[in-house]
């Protein structure tokens, strides 16, 4: 009786760790890409080869999802409410909305999700042309003002007050956040989102630390720094990223709220947080602020760290930087 105990005991365990290994075995380093929000989003991760597809698939349709709701699109959920200046939103763009006013209040309006009417004025995206006119720059800040939104009376909405919203500064990171959830819910749980220099990093890619570079804002082809982050999300914000050149000067694509010209804070700046959402907000904020109040900024908003390297190339860190962010060995 005993004997044959021991040997269903011994069997099972056998059958128990050939079935793990099994697993294991099939385990595959998997790399997915798909082309969002303007840029490249790319999902590397260590999940079972059989339903590495269906994985990625799921996680993409979250980030998608955010691009159609809250990009400045014809018919997106933020368009309508652009257009009619007030409404009710669904749970993501009200999360968006709610957490970028408490970024601009935050930020001291540094950070400004009513940037629209200035964003157009500016378009960046067009390429090179002369820049709008100083009257003209000074009436189209009267279009925008984070004070002006406010939530419709039975709270499931907003009413814009005059301004219209751009959401470019936070809903890749928020695109970002819903993906890495996806993926933890599929059970996968060793992997690094890239969407064009927000990223989410979890455990490790088979046992050895994830590795993302910095590139030189100056010659952005071109990694300065490489790291192996901790748990979380790294975002970079860049002059380098979205500008156009006009007689020598570079104009780039995130504004100063208060002069409504280019940002003159940074020529980059990398932020460490647990969510790419806070990640990608504040990295845009500091931008505008430049490294003495930028930092300030994010000494408050611990486990917050940041890296900004100004416009002269000087590198200024956090205090805490180094440890949420080391330098990987080669
Ligand atoms: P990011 O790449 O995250 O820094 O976001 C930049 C994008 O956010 C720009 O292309 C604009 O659409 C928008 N934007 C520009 N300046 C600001 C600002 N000061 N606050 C919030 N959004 C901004
Ligand atoms: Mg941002």
């Amino acid at each position: 009786m005993r004997r044959r105990l021991v040997f269903a005991i011994l069997l099972v365990s056998f059958a128990g760790a050939a079935l793990y290994f099994l697993s294991q075995a099939n385990r595959q380093l998997r790399r997915e890409t798909r082309f969002m929000m303007g840029t490249q989003m790319t999902v590397t991760m260590v999940a079972p080869a059989l339903d590495a597809e269906r994985i990625a698939r799921e996680a993409f349709a979250k980030a998608e999802m955010v691009d159609r709701e809250m990009g400045r699109r014809p018919g997106s959920e933020l368009t309508v409410l652009n257009d009619e200046g007030k409404g009710t939103t669904g749970p993501h763009l009200s999360k968006v909305i709610e957490a970028a006013l408490k970024w601009a209040s935050g930020s001291e309006g540094a950070f400004d999700p009513t940037l629209a009417a200035l964003i157009d004025l500016w378009a960046v995206e067009k390429g090179p042309h002369p820049p709008p006119a100083q009257k003209e720059i000074e009436e189209t800040l009267k279009l925008t003002g984070y004070e002006k939104v406010s939530r419709t009376p039975d709270g499931k909405g907003f009413v814009l007050g005059g301004v219209k919203l751009d959401l470019g500064a936070i809903a890749k990171g928020y695109a970002v956040d819903l993906a890495a959830e996806s993926l933890k819910n599929d059970g996968v749980s060793d992997f690094l989102i890239d969407a064009g220099g927000d990223l989410y990093i979890s455990g490790t890619k088979k046992g050895k630390p994830w590795k993302v570079g910095l590139a030189d804002p100056r010659e952005p082809g071109l990694l300065i720094m490489t790291f192996n982050p901790k748990e979380g999300a790294v975002v970079t914000s860049g002059d380098y990223e979205r500008y156009f050149e006009w007689e020598g000067v570079r104009y780039g694509h995130v504004l100063d709220p208060e002069t409504g010209r280019p940002a003159k804070g940074a020529a980059s700046v990398t932020v460490w947080a647990k969510n790419a959402a806070d990640a990608d907000a504040l990295a845009t904020a500091l931008m505008v602020l430049g490294p003495e109040k930028g930092l300030e900024l994010v000494a408050k908003h611990a486990p917050a760290e940041a890296l900004m390297i100004d416009r002269e190339g000087k590198i200024h860190k956090s205090p805490g930087f180094d440890a949420v962010m080391p330098r990987s060995a080669e």
